[in-house]
């Protein structure tokens, strides 16, 4: 039994990028909601700890510090000409008030996981509003303000720790390959929809690292209507083995839910059964684990395939049915997916020799079995 801590306060849904962008806070909202009528936060085994402000200093563990002012004052109401240089503007990330608090406060919440994971207090920790992983070291970049997961892994390697990182959600886990491109302290692994049919356009199989951090970069590009049972046969085929001859002394992961065939942004076809079946694979790679939140945008999607993590990381079981409450005002019956996609065996057996060439040139790459 592994104790757990879930990282959550009503602060981190209070404010967001408004009504129109796909990042709502309502995510976050309904995932809290949903396991405290599941009862799975009075586990004796849970925890839940509301994240406290970290110190600015800290956010420079990876960002700039022009950047983190420039956030700052943009976050006041203050205009800044230069604001499109940081990556900010209508569209992806638009300013908005308070924007510096709540991006900080989602540090905070991944950076006290990871302390709380380094002095043993608890085995897994869950900030579920984290992985915000496009984030560069002065720019916003796809919803992201500051990289939680990037600054948490600087502060994990400085402990002397190795760290290997694992993103599955269905854009490439950009922000934080790069931050960590040559260094042979963190592995970097990130399954997303491939790059020539979605944003960020990166995390392709001959991105590998470089210098120190040669062949520590990893990239499985997935083709679109990849579906559970084919992506679990690339993830099979590559993870475990690169985990395991790594030998992290932590694990990270990026646990975005964007791959699900509901989600508006992207086109995968997994359903919440290749998911939990995936966060299952996921608690198998270590017994110390920070996992991080990440995207996914069908609002009735995600705080259902989040709790189904969070019932793999705690070791409970939930009912079939969601609770009362909980559908009463949302809507809905189950908790996993009882509807499939709708695929062609034509289609799927195309995406799958599809997928059978990028994995055979990953595994070339990085000398795997
Ligand atoms: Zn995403």
């Amino acid at each position: 039994m592994r104790n757990v801590v879930f990282l959550s306060s009503p602060e981190l849904w209070k404010r967001g990028f408004g009504p129109n962008h796909p990042l709502k806070p309502d995510r976050l909202q309904r995932t809290y909601e949903l396991l405290d009528e599941l009862g799975a936060l009075k586990a004796p085994n849970v925890q839940v700890i509301e994240p406290r402000t970290i110190e600015e200093n800290e956010l420079a563990l990876f960002h700039t510090q022009e950047y983190i002012s420039a956030v700052r004052s943009m976050s006041k109401g203050e205009r800044l000409v230069r604001a499109y240089r940081f990556g900010f503007g209508p569209g992806d990330n638009p300013i908005f008030a308070g924007m510096f608090e709540s991006s900080q406060l989602k540090v905070s919440s991944s950076l006290k996981g990871a302390k709380m994971l380094v002095n043993n207090e608890c085995d897994v920790a869950f900030s579920y509003s984290g992985g915000l992983h496009h984030a560069g070291p002065d720019f916003a970049s796809g919803f992201c303000v500051f990289n939680d997961a990037a600054v948490a892994i600087h502060w994990l390697i400085r402990q002397g720790l190795r760290v290997a990182y694992v993103d599955i959600d269905v854009h490439h886990g950009d922000g934080v390959q790069n931050a960590f491109y040559d260094s042979d302290k963190v592995l970097t692994i990130s399954l997303h929809q491939s790059g020539y049919t979605l944003f960020p356009g990166t995390g392709f199989v001959d991105e590998v690292g470089t210098g120190d951090g040669e062949g520590y970069s990893v990239n499985i590009p997935l083709p679109p209507n990849t579906d559970d049972d084919t992506y679990l046969w690339a993830f099979r085929q590559v993870v475990p083995q690169m985990v395991r001859r790594f030998k992290p002394d932590i694990l990270v992961t990026q646990l975005g839910v964007d791959t699900h065939y509901l989600d508006p942004l992207a086109s995968l076809a997994l359903t919440t059964h290749g998911q939990k079946a995936l966060f299952e694979e996921l608690y198998r790679l270590s017994p110390c684990w920070l996992a991080l939140g990440g995207g996914g945008y069908n609002v009735d999607v995600v705080p259902r395939a989040w709790a189904l993590a969070f019932s793999v990381m705690s070791n409970q079981t939930f009912p079939e049915e969601l609770p009362l409450g909980y559908r009463n005002r949302y809507g809905g019956k189950w908790l996993e997916d009882h509807e499939t996609p709708n695929i062609s065996h034509q289609v799927r057996d195309q995406t799958r020799r599809r997928l059978e060439e990028v994995v055979n040139s990953v595994k070339a790459r990085h000398a795997l079995e």
